[in-house]
């Protein structure tokens, strides 16, 4: 029997005694397991602990054999220097075909009957879903459902950036984002979570007039909010960041009080947060139907069973369209897939998140010292689709070492994609559904949903009981139907 202080994951430090932690906390999948305890997100992404990792899963955890499935390495297959991916010409997109759902109950999911009925369904267990069943919690709801096909970070909410900013070009989106930087900041202390919130700011890098105007214009309306929003030329630009080319901007701005969190904790504190208050949440459990009868949402149809109740959320990100379809609603937004990708650790170098209004580059220093960047593709067809590419890596280097050209001898460890869920506006939909009453909306938050999350499921639960907000009569499904869009132009990706 090897000890319990055996290393499993050596690029990671992960020992046997982390992995019983991991189970310990409840995790029983191991792509929680990897999220909990960093298993296998190091250089060699899992290539020499997978199957020392399962083995100790399948036996101290009783992984039922249908369940032994091994999480996703990651590609590239070797670190790779970003200037060997930036000489590569990007290759074409390829498409591939439409993902069928598995039929039958998930083997994770839990034995114990489903409740026949609750006050509130929620469908989705991402940052939306449960930061919601938290603020509901919080003001008193004890019948609370969250429902979640997969692990709790399936989702956009277990693949994103983490970039939390203020500086947006509409009111609303300004007043939300100051209020989640408020929560990210007073995250520890109210829900006993560290998620990493670093203030580094976030530097916005202007390439054409068009969008030097838009930061103009944005930081007119900063002011106006109370941002400490600065425009700064070029050179100032490259003054706070060491390495920075200013060749071909034409205008910055910048926020020091933007900044970044690590995503995964954040997640794990809204569902500690609302389970230690009554909620349940039932992970590895995928929502089917949507009953409605008499002009009313009236039940969810599940893999294991039926709930009865009169409210149901819609929180599932990307997938909210075809959740909704359920009930026979359409809604319009298109999931389109979005890559990001890590590079190895440096020194602290980089304080502010950078992004380039032009074409949707991003990239910052995690509190780990690695790089994590991404960038949007003009050329991505809507889909469900959450493959990576090479085309991405060298479109993403070759974007990268134009605003740090330095950097060419640093490697790319690990790869990802997940799904925005894009709205024609750019901005979310909320609150209720023309002709199904009870089935509420919250879904559309395109590359931008995490930052907003504390601050929208705040208002949303408050929505919920009674309060009047003009976010839910402002951000209706029926906007798009009457023309009335809420036009969000400070997009990355
Ligand atoms: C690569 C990338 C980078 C990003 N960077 C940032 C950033 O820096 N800052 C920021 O604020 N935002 C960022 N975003 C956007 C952000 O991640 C999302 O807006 C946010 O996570 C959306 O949360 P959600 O809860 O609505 O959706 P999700 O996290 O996608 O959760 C929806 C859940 O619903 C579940 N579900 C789907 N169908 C069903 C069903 N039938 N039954 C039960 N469950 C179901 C899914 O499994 C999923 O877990 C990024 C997104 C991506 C992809």
């Amino acid at each position: 029997m090897p000890s319990r202080k055996a290393l499993v994951c050596t690029c990671e430090d992960v020992t046997r005694l982390d992995l019983d932690d991991a189970i310990a906390a409840g995790f029983r999948d191991v792509e929680s397991v990897k999220r909990y305890t960093g298993l296998g997100t190091g250089p060699c992404q899992g290539k020499s602990c997978l199957v020392s990792a399962m083995d100790h899963l399948a036996r101290a955890a009783m992984l039922p054999e249908s369940a032994q499935a091994p999480f996703r390495t990651r590609t590239p297959a070797v670190p790779t220097r970003l200037a060997e991916l930036a000489g590569i010409t990007p290759p074409p997109l390829t498409p591939i075909p439409p993902l069928v759902d598995p039929s039958g109950p998930h083997p994770l999911c839990s034995k114990e009957p489903l409740p026949e009925r609750m006050d509130v369904v929620i469908i989705g267990g991402g940052i939306m879903g449960l930061a919601l069943a938290y603020q509901l919690a919080r003001r008193g709801h004890r019948e609370v459902l969250v429902l979640e096909r997969g692990y709790l970070l399936e989702g956009a909410s277990g693949r994103n950036g983490g970039g939390v900013r203020a500086q947006w070009s509409t009111p609303t989106f300004i007043e939300l984002a100051k209020e989640s930087l408020k929560a990210c900041a007073d995250f520890a202390r109210e829900l006993g979570v560290n998620v990493w919130f670093r203030r580094g700011g976030y530097l916005f890098l202007a390439r054409d007039e068009a969008a030097a105007k838009q930061l103009g214009k944005a930081a007119l309306l900063h002011h106006a909010h109370g941002l400490r929003t600065r425009l700064i030329e070029p050179k100032e630009a490259a003054d706070l960041v060491d390495g920075l080319d200013p060749k071909g901007v034409v205008a910055a701005s910048f926020n020091p009080d933007d900044g970044v969190v690590f995503p995964w904790p954040f997640v794990w504190g809204y569902a500690d947060g609302a389970r230690k208050r009554g909620v349940r949440i039932e992970p590895f459990t995928r929502v089917t139907g949507i009953e409605v009868a008499g002009g009313r949402a009236r039940a969810v149809e599940t893999d294991r069973g039926r709930v009865a109740t009169d409210r149901v959320v819609i929180a599932a990100g990307a997938w909210s369209p075809a959740v909704a379809l359920l009930a026979g609603v359409k809604l319009p937004n298109e999931p389109k897939r979005h890559e990001i990708c890590v590079a190895e650790p440096l020194k602290p170098f980089l304080d502010p998140l950078i992004a380039e209004l032009d074409n949707g580059l991003y990239f910052s220093q995690s509190a780990r010292g690695e790089l994590v960047g991404g960038m949007g593709d003009p050329d991505e067809p809507p889909g469900l689709n959450q493959r990576s590419t090479l085309r991405f890596l060298s479109r993403y280097s070759r974007a990268l070492l134009r605003v740090m050209p330095g950097l060419g001898a640093l490697k790319i460890i690990r790869q990802w994609a997940g799904l925005y869920d894009v709205t024609p506006d750019h901005s979310p939909v909320l609150g209720e559904t023309p002709g199904v009453a009870g089935l509420l909306q919250m879904s559309g938050f395109v590359g931008h949903g995490f930052m907003m999350a504390p601050a929208v499921a705040r208002r949303m639960a408050a929505w919920m009981d009674g309060e009047k907000d003009e976010l839910f009569t402002r951000f209706t499904l029926q906007r798009f139907a009457e023309g009335k869009l809420e036009k969000e132009a400070m997009i990355i990706g």
